[in-house]
Parts: C-alpha cells; sequence; structure tokens
C-alpha cells in the first residue's frame, strides 16, 4: 500500500486472475472513482446525497389531465383546455388550430368527440413540425408544438411567481418516481 501510493494488486500463488485493491474509492480497471463518504451523502435532504430527480424532497409535480380538461363536453373555442381559457385571438391558438386541423376537427369540435391521439398531441406536443397559418400579410409559418403540459411544467419550475401560480393550479405532487424506486 506504502509504495503503491494506496493502491496494491495480490496475484496467487498458484496463478488466475490478480485481485486490485485500493484505499482511494476507485476502481483500478474501470477507472470509476467515488468521493470520500461523508455523513450528507447519505442525507436525503443534503444536495450531496439527494435524489436527483426530486432533490430530495420526496414528491415531484405532475400536470393533473382533469385540472387541465375538466368538462369534455366543452369545445376548446368554448375553453375546453381551461390552462389556455376561452378562444382568443393569439399565437397559441393559432397553434392549437392547426394541430386540430392536422386531425380534421376544429375549434368548435367537443374535446369528448376527439379521438385520443389529438388531446394527446395537444398536451404532449407533435413530434412533426407543424404549418401555421400567420396573420394577415404574413406568410405560414412552421412550428413544432411543443404541448400545453411542457408549457406548464416549465411555468411551474422557472416561471415568474404569477406564472408559477397560475401553473399550480393545474399540477398536483406525486410520489417521486426515483426514489420510490429505490425505496
Ligand atoms: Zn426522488
Amino acid at each position: 500500500m506504502k509504495y503503491g501510493k494506496g493502491s496494491l494488486m495480490v496475484v496467487g500463488v498458484k496463478g488466475g486472475d490478480p485481485r486490485y485493491l485500493s484505499r482511494h474509492l476507485m476502481c483500478p480497471t474501470s477507472g470509476i472513482a467515488y468521493e470520500e463518504p461523508e455523513p450528507n451523502l447519505f442525507s436525503f435532504n443534503s444536495p450531496y446525497g439527494a435524489c436527483p430527480k426530486c432533490s430530495g424532497l420526496g414528491q415531484v409535480t405532475e400536470v393533473a389531465f382533469d385540472k387541465i380538461v375538466p368538462d369534455r363536453k366543452k369545445s376548446i373555442r368554448k375553453g375546453a383546455i381551461l390552462a389556455l381559457g376561452s378562444y382568443k385571438s393569439s399565437w397559441v391558438f393559432k397553434q392549437v388550430e392547426a394541430v386540430l386541423e392536422n386531425f380534421g376537427y376544429d375549434l368548435d369540435t367537443p374535446v369528448e368527440e376527439m379521438e385520443d391521439a389529438v388531446l394527446a398531441s395537444l398536451l404532449n406536443g407533435m413530434d412533426e413540425p407543424l404549418r401555421v397559418s400567420s396573420n394577415v400579410g404574413l406568410s405560414d409559418r412552421t412550428v413544432q408544438f411543443e404541448g400545453i403540459i411542457p408549457f406548464i411544467l416549465e411555468q411551474a419550475e422557472e416561471g415568474p411567481k404569477a406564472a408559477q401560480k397560475w401553473a399550480a393550479g393545474f399540477t398536483h405532487m406525486v410520489a417521486c418516481p426515483e426514489c420510490k424506486a429505490h425505496a
């Protein structure tokens, strides 16, 4: 240990694979090293030991579907997506309209009459780029529709105070799936 500066290799008299031993928390074959263990590494509410997904809170924010679309009988123009409110001439509604048209619906279709894929696209976003007609005088634009849920989560986590409050109306706390997995 002394001559190897903390590492040594043991070879059996009869041969066989050598065994590596190290006083440093490092694996000599893979090179993976660990930090010196300290009490806070084992503490859920210390940044060192915390679960990376929930920062040790044990809970994560999840969007509550029923809070976003509480009444499926409504059309989107009438405010079926509570997070957006009723129709106004805005960029987000232009995009929503384009998503609906993509599936052959419009703003006046009651949500309950839409196939699940439409709502999924509205809430979670779309992979395919979407052509959105612009306001008068401007040419069409191609956008990647982000989806309403990612937007709400973004506001809940990083938005200004008022936006966080708004977002909180559509979310609830659930047990962190990562911590649950390790428990
Ligand atoms: Zn966690």
